[in-house]
């Protein structure tokens, strides 16, 4: 089968690596000129974990991860005022868990596509369905002739507004905005730490990477703004909304002019079908959980593995696949989703009130002996569900490949995301 795929970055060349394990003829399409590999860490572990050490690309993520040993919580004077213990979720886990950039898994996975035929600076701009299969009618004005189409084109996915019409319908805004950007010499480090400092409806936060450069992530309340700010606003806006606040947030915010910056809102896109025709969804463009989930690498490759799979078993019957991957996926995805509503509260709680609720239960959840302090999977607040497939076999959702996985979810860290209005990265 030959199939087009919109968007490289985890779930596309995921799905184009497996599609060519199994003998079919994936075609990549990205609309950025190249690989986009800036960015920040991510926890990554569970089903994606296991998927990607099928792909051979462990020892790659390794190179590149942070070994995160805690959360702390400071107050404005930057006196910490709760912990977590993050390097003890690495041993529960066994060391199948890596704090590492997006990128580097975007450029691992698209490594491991070898000669598939990947186009950057184009993308799939038009889809005609055909009895026998779906045309493509490229950016560049080309048309090409596939077996299915597969968006894997991100939260603003293009894909979607094609086929299934305007984002509006699916995207959920949660109520809240990201930035992120780079501190190159960010003078303050704690290395393997994560450093927040979190008041009523505003969170800022720094990581160090593992190449030296500091990540900083801002998640504040949509509330505080009169309206989303335009591409040219952005920088005004973060300056209003964390203006007075304590801690190293004036420093931070001298570092917005550094480079890229990152800034979306936070939302998630729930859809009542994730195909139409020959074409489908996959990723965050079928079903993105946000950032509040912080399994959304995971899932993006756990999606994509799994819809090759169907689509290489079914034999042709691209329907069937796509019915087959959205049943074993679909309603597992909406509990992640619904999941992932709880750790908004974690970013950025509504009230005085809330932020001392959160930091109580971070603090309870640090002392020896709490059945909390290991901040494993059922433990941590924000990595607080083993989620329904555990420990199922991988071989249960797609035939034949034998491994055992389990998927949770909670990761307050964020990356430099690609698909922003002001994003140039
Ligand atoms: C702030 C933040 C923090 C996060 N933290 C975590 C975490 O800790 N752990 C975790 O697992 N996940 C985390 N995630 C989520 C995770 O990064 C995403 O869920 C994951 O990247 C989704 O992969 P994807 O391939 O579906 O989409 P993306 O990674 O967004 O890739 C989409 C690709 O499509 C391209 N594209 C966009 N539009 C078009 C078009 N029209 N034509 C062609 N190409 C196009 C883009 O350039 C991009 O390359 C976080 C996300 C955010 C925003």
């Amino acid at each position: 089968m030959k199939i087009g795929i919109n968007g490289v970055g985890i779930a596309g060349p995921t799905l184009a690596y497996w599609l060519r394990e199994y003998g079919h003829e994936p075609v990549l399409f990205e609309n950025a000129d190249r690989l986009r590999t800036e960015g920040y860490v991510v926890d990554f572990w569970g089903l994606g974990y296991n998927v990607a050490e099928r792909m051979g690309i462990i020892g790659d993520l390794r190179a590149k991860a942070t070994e995160q040993e805690r959360l702390s919580f400071v107050d404005r004077h930057g006196k910490e005022i709760a912990h977590l213990d993050t390097g003890k979720v690495r041993e529960q886990w066994n060391g199948r868990f890596v704090t590492v950039p997006r990128g580097a898994i975007c450029q691992a996975v698209f490594d491991a596509c070898g000669e598939v035929r990947a186009e950057f600076g184009v993308h799939i701009a038009g889809i005609e369905e055909r009895a026998d299969g779906v045309e493509a009618v490229l950016s560049d004005s080309r048309t090409e002739r596939f077996d299915a189409i597969v968006g894997a084109d991100g939260l603003h996915s293009a894909i979607r507004e094609l086929v299934f019409g305007p984002s509006s319908q699916f995207e959920h805004f949660l109520d809240a905005y990201v930035a992120a950007y780079r501190g190159s010499d960010y003078p303050h480090v704690n290395p393997g730490w994560y450093v927040a400092h979190s008041i009523e409806n505003r969170w800022a936060a720094r990581i160090q990477r593992f190449d030296g450069v500091t990540v900083i992530l801002l998640v504040f309340r949509a509330g505080l703004l009169d309206h989303e700010p335009r591409h040219d606003e952005v920088k005004a806006a973060l300056r209003q909304v964390y203006d007075g606040m304590g801690w190293e947030v004036p420093e931070m915010l001298g570092y917005l002019d550094e480079g890229p910056l990152y800034f979306d809102r936070v939302s998630q896109i729930r859809m009542p079908a994730w195909s139409k025709g020959h074409v489908t969804l996959v990723g965050d463009a079928a079903a993105c959980p946000s950032l509040l989930a912080g399994e959304g690498t995971g899932l993006a490759m756990t999606e994509a593995y799994v819809l090759a799979g169907e689509l290489h078993a079914a034999g042709g019957d691209v329907a069937l696949a796509f019915r087959r991957h959205e049943e074993k996926l679909s309603a597992f995805v909406a509990g992640e989703q619904k999941g992932a509503l709880i750790f908004r509260s974690f970013f950025a709680p509504s009230s005085r009130l809330g932020v001392a609720a959160r930091n109580l239960i971070t603090r309870l959840a640090a002392l020896p002996g709490s059945r909390r302090s290991s901040l494993g999977a059922q433990s941590h607040p924000s990595r607080s569900r083993i989620i329904g497939l555990a420990p199922r076999p991988l071989g249960n959702l797609v035939g034949g490949l034998p491994a055992t996985a389990r998927l949770s979810t909670g990761r307050e860290a964020c990356y430099f995301s690609h698909r922003s209005p002001c994003c140039s990265l």
